[in-house]
């Protein structure tokens, strides 16, 4: 039996409408983080590895799947689970791309329609120490949902099976630890309308910080493989002794350690970006991807690709929210090891600065 292409249905455009909106708010999605799905007859297309959602209008960035043998796969701890690879529908694959990291949870959730991003409101809040509570009295303003949350664990199986023991009761809303959220449902419509309610619910205001000082900026990058951050927003982290503290206490969420490293840079008064670097170079260390430059902005390493740029702005959105004095629930030393040694990672930031050539 020929396997149904949805690809020519108002229902898919609806589904890339909605993927790309979500991919186009900078506090939902930064760079090709988040992902989203559609099943319809056991085939789930879902969103291509290292691909941008912004771009779900554009390009051909949906990849299909078979959706009941990859969730055996992922019950039985099949090794093929991880990419995913070995399910994907090879002759409806009209891009060729691998499917997403994250494809073996979105299988194993029930819902047709799902999308996952990292929604920097959830984010704050779900890398508290207090998060339960927190979590439970915002939610409270989405009653009629059903919304779980998940532990934090490496995304690819470890992640997918945590979510495969919640996905049988069927919940509308998972708020991943450390990570951002997902939202469920049965259409299109009805996500799309979850999306914006629950995101009222956990929105909460940025800290507000003085204005980034972009000529002092460039006069201390001056020489040395560092420019400012592009993006004015991002200079928020080194505007606030808050921020700066709660930014250089560990590390958030996996993308960042992903495109940013572990080391966050801070640079001391009247020292240049070229003298850190070249101190750093004497001792046999690694210049960090991002420096601060107390009460004057922050610094980013010439080397980062787009998708690297833009999770500096991730975290002055993320770090911004996190109220002062509350206690941090940051990922382990064992956590950060186990993203910096990943190879399906390599796979999705090779595909990153691939794009980063070409004009967004
Ligand atoms: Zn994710």
């Amino acid at each position: 039996m020929a396997t149904p292409d949805l690809r020519h249905t108002e229902l898919f455009k609806g589904f890339l409408r909605l993927s790309s909106e979500i991919g186009n708010d900078i506090l939902k999605t930064q760079g090709a983080g988040g992902n989203t799905s559609i099943k319809s007859d056991g085939v789930m297309w879902v969103k291509a590895s290292g691909t941008w959602l912004s771009k779900a209008d554009a390009e051909d960035i949906m990849v299909p799947v078979v959706v009941e043998p990859l969730v055996a796969a992922l019950r039985e701890g099949d090794p093929r689970a991880e990419k995913s690879t070995d399910f994907v529908v090879s002759d409806l694959n009209s891009s060729g791309l691998r499917p997403s990291i994250e494809t073996s949870f979105h299988a194993a959730l029930k819902s047709p329609v799902v999308a996952h991003y990292h929604c920097v409101n959830a984010i704050a809040l779900a890398v508290l120490q207090d998060r339960d509570a927190i979590l439970a009295a915002r939610m409270k303003a989405v009653s009629d949902l059903k919304w779980v949350t998940i532990p934090y664990r490496r995304p690819g199986t470890p992640l997918a099976r945590e979510i495969e023991k919640a996905a049988s009761s069927e919940p509308d809303v998972l708020i991943l630890f450390n990570h951002g959220i997902i939202v469920c449902g049965d259409t299109i419509e009805e996500v799309s309308n979850r999306i914006q309610r629950v995101t009222n619910a956990l929105t909460g205001e940025a800290r507000r910080t003085e204005t980034a000082d972009i000529d002092a900026l460039a006069v201390i990058a001056k020489g040395s493989g560092y420019h400012p951050a592009h993006d004015r927003e991002s200079h928020s982290v080194a505007l606030s002794n808050a921020n700066q503290e709660i930014a250089l206490g560990g590390s958030l969420y996996p993308d960042h350690v992903i495109f940013l490293g572990t080391e966050i840079g801070v640079l001391t008064q009247d020292e240049s970006a070229a003298d850190l670097e070249a101190a750093l170079h004497r001792e046999g260390r690694e210049a960090p991807k991002m420096l601060i430059v107390p009460g004057k902005g922050i610094l980013l390493s010439t080397t980062l690709t787009a998708g690297g740029e833009v999770m500096a702005r991730c975290l002055a959105e993320v770090v911004g929210r996190i109220p002062e004095g509350q206690s941090v629930a940051y990922l382990s030393k064992d956590d950060e090891y186990e993203l910096t040694h990943w190879e399906a990672e390599q796979y999705r930031q090779a595909l990153d600065r691939a794009s980063a050539r070409q004009p967004a």
